[in-house]
């Protein structure tokens, strides 16, 4: 064969192999790029409908019956309307009730309220109940819990419908001052025992107290607490939080956000477990080094709310005393604490 044709040959070859090479690379490259519509939506994916856990699914509301969120009204106001940790500060005014009820009401919520009634205090059960039958949590399931150290002395006040009362049988203490602190104690394992099965959210009030406007789900949320009505125009330097370092609630001169009330403070039962445990835990360990902390439980409360911030503050509409005079920054007071001679009392 001539060498020519061999040449030849052999150029032939080397051509069409690197045609068949590049022909191989663009097929290659075409697969690659072909893999792409693989990643695109997959309808057996994107139909699919992931059940997340939820204790309470959200009901859809019809569009037409959803009322249509409108502008509220800007008055001036001394008050804040949210924390520098972005909970809000209900006041009147911030909300708009019927937009949270069609939200709430579906829910079938119930909401727990616990309230102690010791020695001379079960005297303030009939007021406190019959006006939170009238104005507490109106149209949801509530279940008041009373612990007494006298169930006989509790009246039996009409409830409406989806409305329980506990009468729950407690050992009285001599010292009002241990009465205040066994509270948490109390709380916590009764949450343990029954309410968490019993109850969605829980609120903890003191009994000497009295609604007097509408109080609903815009006080709903994981962890609520209440300015007290003696310290919302006070600098934080002047907060009454205990100040010494050899108790468990020592706050320093820099902490501090707000001086909520010991005689409110809720949430959702498994937060309000947390909380009223992990305070009991600090009253017991103060109690073990033989300290009682400046306002009690009350200095504990404030001392945890500084750690573990509230999901939601409520303004001192809900948390009022009825010695103070009515100032111009609130609107109206939902539930506040009656004038009451203590030496008599507590005695
Ligand atoms: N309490 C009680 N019997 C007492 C003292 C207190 O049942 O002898 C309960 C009651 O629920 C009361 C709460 O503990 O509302 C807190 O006590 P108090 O209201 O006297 O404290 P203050 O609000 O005056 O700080
Ligand atoms: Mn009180």
């Amino acid at each position: 064969m001539p060498r020519w044709r061999l040449a030849l040959g052999l150029g032939l070859c080397l051509l069409a192999s690197t045609g068949l090479w590049a022909l191989w690379q663009y097929v290659e490259n075409w697969q690659l790029v072909s893999h792409v519509p693989y990643y695109l939506p997959c309808p057996e994916i994107f139909n699919m409908k992931l059940q997340y856990k939820r204790e309470k699914p959200l009901q859809p509301v019809a569009q037409s019956q959803y009322p249509q969120p409108r502008l509220v009204q800007r008055r001036p106001t001394e008050l804040l309307t949210l924390t520098p940790w972005l909970a809000p500060i209900v006041s009147e005014g911030t909300f708009n009730p019927e937009l949270l009820r069609h939200i709430y009401q579906p829910l079938n919520l119930s909401i727990g309220v616990t309230v102690f009634a010791l020695g001379k205090y079960t005297q303030f059960v009939q007021h406190f109940l019959e006006s939170a039958e009238e104005f507490f949590m109106h149209g949801y399931q509530v279940r008041y819990y009373v612990f007494t150290n006298d169930p006989a002395a509790i009246p039996r006040v009409l409830l409406g419908p989806q409305r329980l009362l506990d009468i729950i049988p407690i050992h009285g203490y001599t010292h009002w001052e241990e009465i205040s602190m066994r509270r948490m104690e109390t709380i916590s394992r009764h949450i343990a025992k029954r309410a968490h099965q019993e109850v969605d959210y829980l609120f903890c009030l003191d009994v000497d107290m009295v609604f007097h406007n509408p109080w609903g789900p815009e006080t709903l949320g994981d962890l609520v607490a209440a300015i007290h009505p003696g310290y919302f125009t006070v600098p934080r330097q002047q907060f009454p939080y205990e100040r010494r370092h050899i108790s468990t609630a020592f706050v320093a001169e820099n902490e501090g956000d707000f001086y909520y009330g010991g005689a409110v403070f809720g949430g959702r039962v498994a937060n309000m477990y947390e909380f009223t445990s992990g305070c009991h835990m600090a009253i017991l360990a103060d109690k073990a080094n033989g300290v009682m902390a400046a306002w009690q439980e009350e200095s504990h409360l404030n001392r945890r709310l500084i750690t573990h911030k509230p999901s939601k503050v409520l303004s001192p509409e809900y948390l009022w005393d009825d010695q103070k005079p009515l100032p111009p920054s609130l609107k109206l007071i939902r539930f506040s604490t009656l004038v009451k001679n203590n030496n008599r009392l507590r005695n």
